[in-house]
C-alpha cells in the first residue's frame, strides 16, 4: 500500500506539473493570437491607407490622374455607347507661381485646398473631379454638353475670383484660367485617342484663355482654326 501510494503522489504530481504547463502554453498562445490580431488588422488598415492613397491627391483630397484616367474612360465608354454628351473642363490657377514666392508654400496650398473644395462644390456628384498636376484641375462632366459646362465654368471662375485669404495685412485673391471640350461621336472609337484628344482641345482651349489675359474661359470649338 506504501509503495503504490508513493507511486500515486509521483503520478498526481506529474500531473500538476503538467497542468501548469497547458495552461502556461494556452496563456501564451492566447497572447500570440491577439498580437497577431493586433497586426493583421493594422496591416489592414495600412492597406485601406495606401489604396486610398494611390487613388487620392491628399492635399486638396480631389482624386489624382491614376483615378482619372481609368474612371473617365468608362464614363467616355457610355457616351460612346448611348451617344451621351459629354464636355471636359481644365482649370489653371493664374499667376500661381507668385502665390508661393510672395506668401509661401504654405499660403499655397491653402489656395489650392480651397479651390479644390470649391470646385468639389459647384460639381455634380457624377462629375470625375480630379487634381491633374501642381495648380491644374481637370472636372469631367458626363451628360453634359459645352453649353452646360460654359454655365459651370463661367460659374466657377466668378467664385474663385471671390475666394479671398488674409496673410498678415494682405488680401490675396486669385483667377483662373479656364478650358473646354466636348465629346464628339466618330467613326473611330479608340477610348484612350479619343480622351487625349478631348485632354488636348481643353488645354489648347485653356492656353488661349492665358493667352488673352487670364481669367476667361475659352471653348474648344471657338478657337479650333485659329491655333
Ligand atoms: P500661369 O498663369 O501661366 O499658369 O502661371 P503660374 O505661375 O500659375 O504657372 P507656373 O506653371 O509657372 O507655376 C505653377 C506653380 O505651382 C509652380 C509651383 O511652385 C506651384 N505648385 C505646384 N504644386 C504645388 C503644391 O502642391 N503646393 C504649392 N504651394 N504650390 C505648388
Ligand atoms: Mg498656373
Ligand atoms: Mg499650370
Amino acid at each position: 500500500h506504501e509503495r503504490s501510494l508513493i507511486i500515486f503522489c509521483n503520478f498526481l504530481a506529474q500531473l500538476i506539473v503538467n497542468n501548469r504547463f497547458i495552461r502556461k502554453m494556452e496563456q501564451l498562445v492566447h497572447e500570440r493570437t491577439s498580437l497577431l490580431e493586433r497586426s493583421l488588422y493594422e496591416a489592414q488598415l495600412l492597406k485601406v491607407r495606401y489604396e486610398t492613397l494611390a487613388v487620392i491627391d491628399e492635399l486638396t483630397e480631389l482624386h489624382n490622374r491614376r483615378f482619372f484616367f481609368p474612371e473617365s474612360r468608362a464614363v467616355l465608354a457610355r457616351a460612346i455607347r448611348y451617344k451621351e454628351d459629354l464636355s471636359v473642363l481644365l482649370l489653371d490657377i493664374d499667376r500661381f507661381k507668385s502665390i508661393n514666392d510672395r506668401y509661401g508654400h504654405a499660403v499655397g496650398d491653402e489656395v489650392l485646398k480651397d479651390v479644390a473644395a470649391l470646385l468639389k462644390a459647384e460639381a455634380r456628384e457624377a462629375d470625375i473631379v480630379a487634381r491633374f498636376g501642381g495648380e491644374e484641375f481637370v472636372l469631367l462632366l458626363p451628360m453634359t454638353n459645352i453649353d452646360g459646362a460654359l454655365i459651370l465654368a463661367e460659374r466657377v471662375r466668378q467664385k474663385v475670383k471671390k475666394l479671398n485669404w488674409q496673410v498678415d495685412e494682405h488680401d490675396i485673391s486669385i483667377t483662373v484660367s479656364i478650358g473646354m471640350s466636348e465629346f464628339q461621336p466618330q467613326d473611330n472609337d479608340n477610348m484612350s485617342e479619343m480622351l487625349d484628344e478631348l485632354l488636348k482641345q481643353a488645354d489648347t482651349a485653356m492656353y488661349y484663355s492665358k493667352q488673352q489675359g487670364r481669367d476667361q474661359v475659352t471653348r474648344y470649338v471657338d478657337v479650333a482654326c485659329r491655333v
